[in-house]
């Protein structure tokens, strides 16, 4: 029973055939891949999912704070 959930990465170029917003990201077994839809390009991503979460929560975080702080001013 395996379950893929495949996401498209937003502004992401297909280092292969070039075009953009063709770019699926998602997760078989341990590994993560990167698939371009259009040409067929897939590799493994060597990052892990754990990082990629605290890295994304970091951002919101900041764009929060900075959103306040302007609304405040
Ligand atoms: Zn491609």
């Amino acid at each position: 029973m395996t379950k893929r959930v495949k996401r498209f990465i937003a502004g992401a170029v297909c280092p292969q055939c070039g075009l953009q917003d063709k770019i699926v990201m998602y997760d078989e077994g341990h590994s993560s891949y990167r698939e371009c839809v259009s040409c067929g390009f897939r590799e493994e991503l060597v990052t892990t999912t754990s990082t990629a979460d605290k890295a994304t929560a970091v951002d919101i975080q900041t764009v929060n704070i900075v959103g306040v702080s302007n609304k405040d001013v």
